[in-house]
């Protein structure tokens, strides 16, 4: 196991104040002179989450109907499985606003089933049917490395350093389908999965403590800002998160700044659940292009992904969880 400095530096800060009440695992933890305690936490591997974008981008655009969304599904799921996760797939009619319909997926992967404490994390899987904001091929479907692919890369490295390296905390990783099929004219045309998910929760009252919504999470020079949504419902976590990622040395991707909303699914958990799980929404917000230049175009390929994001985003989250779960974000 191989500890990072950034991590022990970061969580003996955090630590600091809380020391001598709470009882920790031996295993992950250890007393320095002064009293304070560190918590060791496993560095997220970039290749790993690198590979895991690779392999959705490999299946061709998700577009929900497709072979390729139907063969991405059982991947994600032996995935999950093998990561020990409990597995559960909530399967819907999704009725698109330009006609049609298809069926639809979630992938609800939760880690420690049976502990009451419980942080969701998510991202939506599915990839968008057109390249609208390109100015060839607009009709074709996109490869979404970015916009779905890299959010869901990082949940599957969450849930592999999870098995390797137990933490006492519930973790429910959901990844929304049908996120990215909408239009600009009509809010709810994006966000099916997450809207039928809110009217149709896998548990009886399910509750998380908050939820970690990632949507464009790895690429090159990524600009993550405290987006408005985000601040109404959840400005405890976002804030904490953002001081986090601060103390870890990513001030320049964790930006200290607000902007505007955005409709990402964190934008129905929060409206139509009436902020009983706060939702904070990770997204590239660049500062002269909406998302990135690459937003639904074809650049939204394998060329625009950039490991060193990957593994920002990824131990930003993997420390969220290891704080938490020793009480100590
Ligand atoms: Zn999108």
């Amino acid at each position: 196991m191989k500890y990072l400095l950034w991590s022990l530096i970061g969580i003996l800060s955090l630590l600091s104040s809380c020391t001598g009440e709470k009882k920790v695992d031996d295993k992950k933890t250890k007393d320095t002179k002064d009293g304070n305690i560190i918590l060791e936490i496993p560095n997220v591997v970039e290749d790993s989450i690198y590979h895991f974008v690779e392999k959705q981008v490999a299946f061709g655009p998700r577009v929900p109907g497709s072979k390729a969304h139907a063969a991405c599904a059982k991947w994600l799921e032996s995935k999950f499985k093998n990561y020990g996760a409990k597995v559960m797939l909530q399967k819907f009619k999704a009725d698109f606003h330009f006609g049609g319909s298809a069926e639809a997926t979630n992938i609800i992967a939760a880690i420690n089933p049976e502990k009451s404490k419980r942080i969701m994390l998510c991202a939506h899987w599915d990839s968008r049917y057109v390249a609208d904001k390109d100015k060839t091929r607009k009709d074709e479907a996109i490869l979404g490395a970015d916009d779905g692919g890299s959010g869901v890369a990082v949940l599957l490295e969450v849930a592999r350093l999870l098995q390797k390296y137990p933490i006492d905390l519930g973790v429910d990783i959901i990844l929304f389908d049908v996120e990215d099929q909408g239009n600009e004219k009509t809010t709810n045309s994006w966000c099916l999965g997450s809207q039928y998910w809110v009217k149709n929760l896998h548990q009886n009252n399910y509750r998380a403590k908050y939820g970690i919504l990632l949507d464009m999470v790895g690429s090159k020079g990524a600009r993550f800002v405290k987006e408005n949504t985000s601040m109404a419902f959840a400005p405890t976590t976002m804030n904490k998160v953002w001081t986090l990622a601060r103390e870890l040395g990513y001030s320049n991707y964790f930006v200290d700044e607000e902007s505007e909303g955005v409709i990402d699914d964190h934008y129905f958990i929060n409206t139509m659940l009436s902020g009983s799980i706060p939702t904070i929404d990770i997204i590239n917000r660049p500062k002269n292009s909406r998302f990135g230049t690459y937003w639904h175009t074809h650049n939204d390929n394998m060329s625009i992904i950039d490991k060193k994001t990957l593994g920002v985003t990824g131990n930003v989250v993997t420390t969220v969880l290891y704080n938490e779960s020793v009480g100590a974000f």
